[in-house]
């Protein structure tokens, strides 16, 4: 059965344990269990039918003791509350493990963006921007994308600000195109951040990632281009999926020639399958075989990259997961039911808040920028990224090493210390003022 607990409770399932272990004490608990602010706004826009659409939208701004609320804004219909609260706990806990100078947030709009079109979509960035424009803002909350969210949508969301704030504002949002603010390295930076830490991850535990066998779930920004990545550093890739299905094969496959059937067919098993409809013969020649998304999960590899949505490791399928690491590129992928079986298993799971904070840690370098004028070469994003990750392992490692902790909750512990530390400092904890 999927977990029954919602994606908060899955959240403060994690917190709490850390709660514990650091013996927090109930003030700290408390500041670190509640968002600071939730702003919730139904938003109106024109369909281009004329007609106006309302959806709920959110903005959570979980914690700022270490910084600026930051985070990504997400349209999904399951972008709830809930969800929404726990992306931006996630969020705080993320900066913290990576140490950049911001707290967490998140946003969502609980729509599905694919039955829009690219109007009805900028109608709708624009709209939500201007809901939050008086709460948000680059020393305030600074907001990126996330899923099913783009480049070009944080372009219409900065333009619409500079708009109606008149300023000018290359800091107010991350992950912007290139030629409006964005920063080189921005786009492949969640997947080589997450390449990062497998490749440090190798040289302590076998295998070497030229023998690795790698199954990857969600074939979008992050999955495909780990997966060039690791191909690169001669792994094999032996499974892949989307939201439609996905293929497997002993021999490897070849993620530059799934990436260009994606392209064409929109799916990864769009080369030898139309709809149910399969081409058996070459499927049989290439040594494929179509596997659904459940079953990309149980494969026989090494390393098992979750990187497309929450709560797909749950304690129904986590006993027979046969990978021996797991990189969790999505946000929230494995359940904390099944993080206890995995962990009697000994399996080892590089969490999220590790895993994928490439992406945060070069928004963090383009928020930078954006501040200074100055640009970065592709080479110095990549050098100091590596160098946070790298960095921020280490941390994690030692703290895990130090109290015989899953790397789960090495990277909660050393998190949740950083943003305590601030809150002390800053007086919220035992000031006058409290918060
Ligand atoms: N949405 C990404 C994440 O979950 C990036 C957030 C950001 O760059 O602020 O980490």
């Amino acid at each position: 059965m999927p977990s029954p607990l919602t994606s908060f409770d899955r959240a403060m399932s994690f917190l709490r344990a850390t709660f514990d272990r650091l013996k927090l004490s109930t003030k700290e608990k408390t500041l670190l269990s509640t968002p600071q602010h939730i702003l919730h706004h139904n938003i109106s826009f024109k369909l281009d039918n004329g007609k106006m659409m309302k959806v709920p939208s959110y903005r959570v701004q979980f914690n700022n003791a270490r910084g600026p609320y930051k985070g990504g804004i997400r349209y999904h219909l399951e972008a709830d509350i809930e969800e929404v609260k726990a992306l931006a706990a996630l969020m705080a806990i993320k900066t913290a493990v990576v140490n950049i100078p911001f707290g967490g947030a998140k946003g969502g709009i609980q729509i599905d963006p694919k039955k829009l079109s690219s109007s009805e979509l900028e109608r709708l960035s624009r709209a939500y921007i201007l809901s939050i424009a008086n709460d948000i803002g680059p020393d305030i909350d600074v907001p990126a994308p996330d899923v099913n969210t783009n480049p070009q949508i944080m372009a219409w969301m900065r333009d619409e600000y500079e708009k109606t704030k008149h300023v000018y504002a290359p800091d107010l949002i991350t992950g912007k195109p290139l030629s409006y603010g964005g920063s080189l390295g921005r786009d492949k930076a969640t997947a080589r951040g997450g390449f990062f830490i497998l490749q440090e991850l190798a040289k302590l535990e076998p295998p070497n990632l030229r023998n690795a066998r790698v199954a990857i779930q969600g074939f979008g920004n992050a999955g495909s281009e780990i997966a060039m990545f690791l191909h690169d550093a001669g792994a094999q890739i032996v499974a892949v999926s989307d939201s439609q299905g996905g293929i497997y094969s002993y021999v490897g496959l070849d993620p530059i020639r799934i990436e260009k059937y994606k392209k064409e067919t929109g799916s990864v098993r769009g080369q030898y399958c139309k709809g149910s409809v399969c081409d058996l013969k070459r499927l049989k020649m290439d040594a494929t075989e179509v596997i659904s998304n459940d079953d990309l999960l149980l494969t026989d590899c090494d390393i098992l990259i979750p990187a497309a949505l929450d709560n797909v490791i749950t304690a129904k399928n986590a006993k027979n997961i046969r990978a021996k690491i797991i990189l969790e590129l999505a946000n929230g992928p494995v359940s904390p039911e099944a993080d206890v079986i995995l962990k009697k298993k000994g399996v080892i799971v590089v969490p999220d808040v590790l895993a994928n904070a490439g992406g945060v840690t070069v928004s963090y370098f383009e928020w930078v920028q954006g501040r200074s004028g100055d640009q970065w070469t592709a080479e110095k994003v990549d050098r100091e990224l590596k160098r946070i990750m790298l960095q921020s392992f280490d941390d994690v490692r030692a703290e895990a090493k130090r109290n015989d902790l899953t790397y789960r909750e090495a990277a909660f512990n050393v998190a949740v210390l950083r943003i305590v530390d601030a809150m002390r400092v800053r007086g919220w904890v035992n000031g006058t003022k409290g918060k």
